[in-house]
């Protein structure tokens, strides 16, 4: 006759904050032994999606992260509903994430070197970019351009924020116009590709930095397959959207692997080094937009890609004139006023231009 234990009580699941399944290879991780890895499999070098707070963990040095524009927090301007109103998918991520918005920007140091850093966080909404992580990107561009210390921008998302219309499609020409700004200046850049980077992400500031850096398998696309497919009007190679593939067409210029991540920026930024002093401003009609989603925008609305190189040409001093006025309204209050004077101050600069 078996014995029972009664006081053992079978348990049919694993208890989800215990172990997590690896798509990669099945095996179940103890999560506690995975957090050890930087949540890497340790079988198969699956690299699992990380929180935008963990990568900076993981990449600056301790204790000298200080978060700039927590408070910053976005608006639904346009009232926008599809299964759900957008306000209220935002409280849900908000609640979810301990966010406000799907990216993190601040200063740090890494290996003992200062730098300007934003990190997205696909929990939140997909990492998808709005108005606010627009702002948060540029802003950290913004700082760096200030302190003449590098830019490291580590992506993580499914594109533009839909819910947020053309205001999101306006981040990819804001957040273009200050990395033109900080190439012009030749502050170091280094874009951090993670999985996925993809939309208006890879259609704008993340593959553009000085060095691009991918992790293992990372999804780095522009669009679904079939989208893809449709608009060259072939069929797409298998796997051209890993990051094994974009390497070896050059588009990315390594992959590192999560563990070794924060000593390879350490090594390049010992090479990339900004001029100690200001340069020469450029001349204003350098930046020009030319990637096929500005293209599209164009196509879309009747306009050629010169109205977008006014936009972005108006964002980064209009986003100047907005950081004074912004960090006012975040030490008092953040109810959410922030990334409508964000835009507001855009619209502005764009008017007063033209
Ligand atoms: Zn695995």
């Amino acid at each position: 006759m078996p014995v029972r234990l009664p006081f053992r009580p079978r348990r049919d699941a694993y208890p989800p904050d215990l172990w997590t399944k690896c798509p990669g290879c099945s095996e179940m991780l103890f999560n506690k032994q995975l957090d050890k890895t930087m949540r890497v499999c340790p079988h198969c070098s699956h690299h699992f999606r990380i929180s935008a707070r963990t990568r900076i963990e993981q990449l600056i040095d301790a204790g000298t992260f200080v978060e700039r524009d927590a408070d910053l927090q976005p608006v639904d301007s346009l009232g926008f509903v599809d299964s759900k109103p957008y306000a209220d998918r935002l409280v849900a991520a908000q609640l979810s994430t301990g966010l406000r918005d799907a990216a993190i920007w601040g200063i740090g140091q890494l290996d003992g070197r200062r730098v300007s850093i934003c990190a997205m966080d696909f929990w939140f909404m997909g990492g998808s970019m709005g108005s606010v992580v627009g702002e948060k990107i540029a802003r950290a561009g913004e700082a760096a351009l200030a302190e003449r210390i590098p830019l490291i921008i580590v992506s993580s998302s499914g594109g533009a924020r839909m819910q947020e219309g053309t205001y999101s499609l306006m981040q990819l020409a804001k957040t273009m116009g200050v990395v033109e700004r900080i190439k012009a200046a030749r502050i170091p850049y280094i874009s951090i590709l993670t999985d996925p980077t993809t939309g208006g992400t890879f259609a704008s500031f993340a593959v553009v930095g000085d060095v691009n850096i991918a992790e293992p398998n990372a999804l780095i696309r522009f669009a679904g397959d079939r989208v893809s497919a449709g608009t060259i009007g072939e069929e797409l190679p298998p796997g051209y959207a890993r990051a094994e593939f974009w390497v070896s067409h050059g588009f990315v210029d390594r992959i590192v692997p999560r563990a070794k991540l924060r000593d390879e920026i350490a090594t390049l930024l010992s090479f990339l080094v900004a001029p100690a002093t200001a340069l020469e401003p450029p001349p204003p009609t350098g930046f020009s937009p030319r990637s096929f989603l500005s293209a599209l925008t164009g196509a879309l609305t009747g306009e050629g890609s010169g109205s977008m190189g006014q936009t972005a040409n108006g964002a980064p001093g209009a986003s100047t004139n907005g950081n004074g006025s912004l960090n006012g309204n975040g030490t008092s209050n953040g109810t959410g006023e922030s990334s409508g004077d964000g835009s507001g101050a855009a619209n502005q600069g764009e008017a007063s231009r033209g």
